[in-house]
């Protein structure tokens, strides 16, 4: 038994998650954030500082995207059963609420690590939000919860520059989106190409701010590390972020049956540790995990416990 212990990490979770209901068949289900509770409940997390997730400020939604986008997406909250957003986004009638609290679960995990509550944060949350646009709300996401988190550090707290390093499977085509021609983000993914939404080529670099490592199908632990260390750990060291948030999808490991990348639970555990390095020479620490997107249920499982392992270890 080994007890995982040495950083101060706070687990952010919340039973309206639960309640973001997709139909029958659909990957991005409740079930996904049992299997997360279940691996997290064993003893070697006792240490783990679990918090409810507060509800959110429907204020910071506009940090990211515009009025209209908010209107739109609350006016497709239904009353009953479910309503197409999109042809894979779906939402019931508490996906308000729990999207509103993923928010909320993002924001309070920026102040607990810059006001010292905490020295990193996993929140275990749905529905995720790296596809979510300015204005579009796509691929299981409504509100780009990343994006506001990030917004949120620089209008609080006073970050100059915070960056976004996104592993999920899929291109983060949304926080692209939302931090274009905005240098004070750095916006880093590694994800399949050809996938899904189909952005992230190498040559998408906005205002120099985006860094895209795609990877092809069949891509296993060494190419990964190999993009992971060439091209985004360098980006993070030149921009010296005040604040590290992981886009956190367990997507790319090689039970999903999203996608055709072959990661193991060991390549989460390096590079969250790479990050943490990262975060300790430019940010004091400041490390905000935020659940994106991981279909297999065992593969999720196992990859967040690596992950969490690792922010709690240091
Ligand atoms: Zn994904």
């Amino acid at each position: 038994m080994r007890l995982y212990r040495g950083m101060v990490t706070r687990l952010y979770t919340h039973p309206v998650y639960l309640e973001h209901i997709t139909p029958s068949g659909h990957p991005e289900r409740p079930d996904r954030l049992r299997a997360i509770e279940r691996v997290l409940d064993d003893e070697a997390f006792s240490a783990l500082d679990r918090v409810e997730a507060p509800p959110g400020d429907e204020a910071t939604i506009l940090y990211a995207h515009p009025q209209g986008h908010l209107a739109h997406v609350r006016a497709a909250i239904p009353k009953s059963g479910m309503t197409r957003i999109d042809a894979d986004t779906v939402a019931s009638p508490k996906s308000w609420q729990a999207a509103l609290t993923a928010i909320g679960a993002a924001n309070a995990a920026v102040d607990d690590v810059f006001e010292g509550r905490a020295d990193n944060v996993f929140v275990a949350s749905r529905p995720p939000g790296h596809h979510a646009e300015k204005t579009t709300a796509m691929g299981f996401c409504l509100f780009n919860n990343a994006a506001i988190a990030a917004r949120h550090a620089q209008k609080k707290h006073g970050a100059e520059r915070v960056a976004i390093v996104d592993w999920d499977v899929h291109h983060g085509n949304g926080t692209q989106d939302i931090f274009w021609d905005d240098a004070s983000v750095l916006y880093c993914s590694t994800h399949q190409m050809p996938l899904y939404p189909g952005t992230g080529a190498k040559d998408e670099t906005g205002a120099g701010n985006i860094v895209n490592a795609p990877l092809s199908p069949n891509t296993g632990s060494d190419l990964f590390r190999e993009a992971f260390s060439s091209r985004v750990l360098p980006a993070l060291d030149a921009f010296a972020p005040d604040l590290v948030i992981v886009s956190a999808g367990f997507d790319a490991h090689h039970r999903d049956p999203l996608a055709e990348i072959n990661l193991e639970e060991d390549d989460f555990d390096w590079a969250t540790g790479k990050l943490m390095e990262r975060a300790a020479r430019h940010a004091n620490g400041r490390l905000v995990s935020l659940l994106e997107g991981g279909y297999d249920l065992h593969g999720l499982a196992f990859s967040v416990a690596a992950h969490v392992g690792r922010l709690m270890k240091g």
